[in-house]
């Protein structure tokens, strides 16, 4: 036990947060959903407790797999403050942020959480603000699409995104305004909330990486593509099919398909990471009014496309675990390189938070 730090501001904290360097006395919980099993299977080789929060009905998976230690049912997520919270502080909990945990519990939620929370809360409101998302990856100089204030300036083929849209749902590729309204005003009447980005032809790629502030080091965690409905299907039809049919490419995501990369694309790929998280920081002592610069940290993923020049356009940053890592719950051809240990993002994660407790450096992976 290292000698007690003085507790911060916040009664409600179980009085071992800050003192214990015993893995053993934390629990690591996430919401059973999206990266759910690896992070549960990640905690437990790590020896860290672990607790799945399942909506009912979703619970016979996690129960299935064996992976939680322990698992707390909620009808509806808006017993959050009443029912879980308190349960996550009783075990000095500390949250895994992912896809599904956001969009159940929105951002304000997040932000007003007493419970421990792994990562940077800022960060996750940025990541759904498409305005600062764009200048937080252009000041880490990447490559982006150009984006259309108006249909009326449509000059190349684009990508129609509307921010409702859920997983790739929706979204629609025109080439001018006309086509433009043609679907608008067919398909979405009422949506007038989207973005008009070029449409990059090449390949998908979605970079894994991870960054942990305990031992300062970049890594390279996996790569995968997305198996998108109905966009990986079309090409099973021939063309005069496809037009006769009448199809409108959607992307809704059914699953992920791992990748291995020309070897000679990973500098790139690892200057990319890096620069985006100097980035990071630049804007979080901005946006904190320069009281904070832990900026990202723990896994994100940066979502290309690579054209045939291999010129990588990032469409979008994911400042948490992604889905596509689940592939490699077993470690992926670069975990394998690094790790002697089957080493998935959930496990990284883990280790992180328990090498972080164990040198009781806790504060440095919380947000
Ligand atoms: P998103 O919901 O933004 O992750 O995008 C869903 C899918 O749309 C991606 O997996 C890509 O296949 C495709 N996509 C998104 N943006 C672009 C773009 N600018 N150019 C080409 N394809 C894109």
């Amino acid at each position: 036990m290292t000698p007690a730090k003085k507790p911060a501001a916040g009664a409600s904290r179980n009085p071992k947060r800050d003192v214990s360097r015993d893995p053993k006395d934390y629990c690591i919980a996430t919401i059973g959903s999206h990266s759910a099993l690896q992070i549960l299977k990640g905690a437990r080789d790590e020896g860290v407790p672990n607790l799945a929060i399942c909506k009912r009905g979703t619970e016979g998976v996690y129960k299935s797999f064996g992976v939680a230690d322990e698992i707390l049912i909620v009808d509806d997520w808006s017993e959050w403050d009443k029912k879980v919270e308190p349960e996550l502080l009783k075990r000095n909990a500390i949250i895994i942020p992912h896809g599904s945990f956001i969009s159940n519990m929105g951002h304000a939620k997040v932000q007003n959480m007493k419970a421990m929370y792994y990562g940077t809360k800022e960060i996750l409101e940025w990541e759904s603000n498409r305005t600062m998302e764009r200048k937080w990856l252009l000041d880490a100089d990447i490559l982006m699409p150009r984006v259309f204030e108006k249909p009326e300036d449509i000059d190349c083929p684009v990508i129609v995104k509307f921010h409702g849209a859920g997983g790739g749902f929706g979204y629609f590729v025109v080439r001018n305004a006309e086509q433009f309204y043609e679907v608008k005003n067919r398909k979405y009447p009422e949506e007038n909330d989207f973005t008009i980005q070029e449409y990059i032809i090449g390949v998908p790629l979605y970079i894994h990486y991870f960054f942990s502030p305990i031992i300062g080091e970049l890594e390279i965690m996996s790569f995968d593509k997305r198996y998108e409905s109905n966009a990986d299907s079309i090409g099973r039809i021939k063309a005069e099919d496809q037009l006769a049919a009448k199809i409108h490419t959607s992307y809704t995501i059914v699953g992920n398909i791992p990748i291995v990369v020309r070897e000679s694309m990973l500098p790139e790929f690892f200057a990319m990471g890096e620069r985006v998280i100097a980035a990071s920081r630049r804007l979080h002592n901005t946006t904190t009014g320069g009281k904070l610069t832990k900026g990202l940290f723990g896994p994100f993923c940066l979502e290309t496309i690579v054209t045939r020049k291999l010129q990588t356009f990032v469409f979008e940053i994911s400042a948490r675990i992604v889905a596509g890592t689940n592939p490699f719950i077993e470690g992926s051809p670069y975990t394998a390189l690094k790790y002697d240990v089957p080493m998935s993002t959930g496990r990284r994660i883990a280790r992180d938070i328990k090498q972080a407790i164990e040198g009781g450096k806790l504060e440095k992976v919380l947000g």
